[in-house]
């Protein structure tokens, strides 16, 4: 930014700051500006940016995204309408409709480009730090930094959607992580090589000593992989790619993809929460609020629907902030979204254990309403 720019932005008085442009942010941004808030949104990240993710879009997320007048979000995805288990020997096949995969890069800049288009003003590159407030503030300053300067703007209310390893919120006192201990870490790349046993529109997830591996074909003939692994199997392994090349392998796959031609992004400890996810004027949305694991695929479908019921909870502009907004929220997340978390949270450990996962699979062969019931609950509704 230059620093007309930055003397621009920070005298200008703004409604809503939204912190970090993944999904949550992108979403709420969306709605908020196409209801004439003057809404900044900030991201750390040179922009495009691509996202630690397996890029699978539920139907229920999808469809939540055309609701919202975001259907650009979805142009070039690929559709998806089935789901492969695969467990060493033992795999199952299911149908999953209405889903698409997507690369988080271009879903990302499509959602921002649309917030843009309906009002909103987009800061890539600068990262946001929420500064200490008294309860009786009018506003709040958010710091933002990049590597030439360092200015602050303020904003009535902020949502900070800066996911698991965001930093916007570390002077909250309310703000302070609970990670799970065992927490698994999340690793993702895309690369060019489409191996001739991958069919298009399945996700196919592989689950093996150590973790669990997605693949899914994009448009352009691109695969894109996603995966969780234990660290310190990770670490004993020799890193992230003969991890994935282990368990692929376990699962009956031929080496995909060469281990040393492909880079790996990857995330700290997944499975994390905060007890609480609002303070004053500032509330926590999307995996900012916290996170189980990628394999019922439904965090962003999570982050959606967060970001549609924070949006509803903001006072209008100018407006005093309820004392019991946070509670309210928390109360709101925990029956919106914590409640759906649960079957994630359950299956957990059998992801963890491949002779669980392939008791799973067996089971689900034996008794296909078993696997289409536990499918329909993962994946359910994102009113
Ligand atoms: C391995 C893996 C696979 C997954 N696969 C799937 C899947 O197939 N389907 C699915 O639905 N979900 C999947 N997920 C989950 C999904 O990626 C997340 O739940 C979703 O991206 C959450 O969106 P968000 O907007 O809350 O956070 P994010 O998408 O993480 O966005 C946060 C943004 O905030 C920015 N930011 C952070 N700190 C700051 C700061 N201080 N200032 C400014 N900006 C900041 C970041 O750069 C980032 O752009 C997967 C996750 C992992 C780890």
């Amino acid at each position: 930014m230059n620093s007309d720019d930055v003397r621009r932005v920070a005298a200008s008085k703004w409604d809503v700051a939204v912190i970090g442009a993944g999904i949550a942010g992108g979403v709420a941004a969306a709605i908020l500006s196409g209801r004439g808030r003057r809404v900044l949104l900030i991201e750390r990240s040179a922009w495009p940016r691509e996202k630690v993710c397996g890029g699978c879009l539920s139907a229920l997320a999808a469809g939540a995204l055309r609701e919202l007048g975001l259907s650009s979000a979805l142009v070039g995805s690929q559709p998806l309408d089935h789901a492969a288990w695969h467990v060493g020997d033992e795999s199952l096949r299911i149908s999953a409709p209405g889903g698409a995969a997507v690369l988080r890069s271009e879903m990302d800049a499509a959602i921002v480009a649309e917030a843009v288009a309906r009002g909103c003003t987009f800061l890539p590159g600068l990262s946001a730090t929420l500064l200490p407030a008294q309860t009786a503030d009018s506003h709040r300053v958010i710091q933002l930094r990049d590597t030439d300067s360092v200015f602050t703007i303020s904003a009535g209310a902020v949502l900070s959607c800066d996911g698991i390893g965001g930093t916007t919120l570390a002077h909250e006192p309310w703000a302070d992580w609970r990670i799970t201990r065992g927490a698994w870490m999340g690793v993702s790349t895309t690369c060019d090589q489409w191996p001739d046993e991958l069919d298009a529109g399945t996700i196919h997830m592989h689950v093996g000593r150590g973790g669990y591996v997605g693949l899914v074909g994009l448009s352009g003939r691109r695969v894109h992989l996603a995966a969780a692994l234990d660290p310190a199997v990770c670490r004993t392994s020799g890193g992230p790619a003969l991890l994935i090349r282990e368990i692929l392998r376990y699962c009956g796959r031929a080496d995909w993809p060469a281990a040393d031609a492909v880079r790996f992004r990857g995330t700290g400890e997944l499975t994390r929460r905060r007890d609480r996810i609002g303070g004053h004027r500032v509330l926590a949305v999307g995996d900012a609020c916290g996170y189980v694991e990628p394999f019922t695929g439904e965090g962003m479908a999570w982050a959606i629907l967060g970001a549609r019921r924070a949006v509803e909870l903001l006072p209008a502009p100018d407006s005093d902030w309820p004392r019991q907004l946070a509670d309210e929220w928390k109360s709101c997340h925990r029956e919106t979204i914590v409640r759906r978390q649960l079957w994630c949270r359950r299956l957990r450990p059998v992801m963890h254990h491949p002779a669980l996962a392939a008791a799973g699979v067996a089971l689900g062969r034996a008794a296909p309403a078993v696997g289409l019931y536990l499918a329909r609950q993962v994946q359910g509704g994102v009113a």
